[in-house]
């Protein structure tokens, strides 16, 4: 059995892990990780943020690896084994969530493609979220170099504004409903 590494950032339901967020109720904008207080985007003067699931698959915007052992506190393998990062834009929510890549290397990694949340354990034991190949599709590994991608990766995300309100994500219960009236 292992431990979360970090508590209330994610979760294992059923043996399908999703990681936890915050919604404004007023503007739609996510957070992550999970805020309380006021919204985080700067048009929005909302204080109401519902505890949410993110969404559990995005595309690459971002990967590397680590070929050096990461600086204490983190605890590497003996042997060290080079560990992949990814940086991964949620579907629908305009956030970018970091994670360790998990049975994928950056020779398998494209910007644009899609990955799904997984966890994993850190070699000194707690579990944390990770990115995987989706559990059901293939891993999108174009054949031809410079396949293009989404239209969506040309740049870093801003902050989330008001033209980010595509869609809700899934709340994690029913919305608060206390006392508002408008
Ligand atoms: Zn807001």
């Amino acid at each position: 059995m292992t431990a979360p590494a970090i508590d209330g950032w994610f979760t294992v339901d059923d043996g399908v892990a999703y990681l936890l967020g915050t919604a404004c109720d007023r503007c739609r904008t996510v957070h992550f990780p999970p805020r309380t207080g006021f919204c985080h985007n700067p048009y929005c003067d909302g204080e109401n943020l519902a505890r949410v699931r993110l969404p559990r698959r995005g595309t690459v915007w971002s990967y590397t690896n680590a070929r050096y052992p990461p600086p204490a506190p983190f605890v590497s393998a003996d042997p060290y084994v080079p560990v992949t990062l990814a940086a991964v834009e949620l579907d629908g929510a305009g956030i970018v969530v970091l994670g360790q890549v998990r049975d994928l290397t950056v020779d398998d990694l494209r910007v644009g493609m899609e990955l799904e949340l997984t966890t994993g354990t850190l070699a000194d034991g707690p579990e944390v979220w990770m990115w995987g190949a989706p559990a059901t599709d293939p891993p999108d590994l174009p054949g031809s170099p410079g396949s293009p991608g989404p239209a969506t990766q040309t740049g870093p995300p801003g902050p989330p504004g008001p033209a980010n309100r595509t869609g809700p994500v899934s709340p994690a219960g029913p919305p608060a409903q206390d006392g508002r009236t408008a």
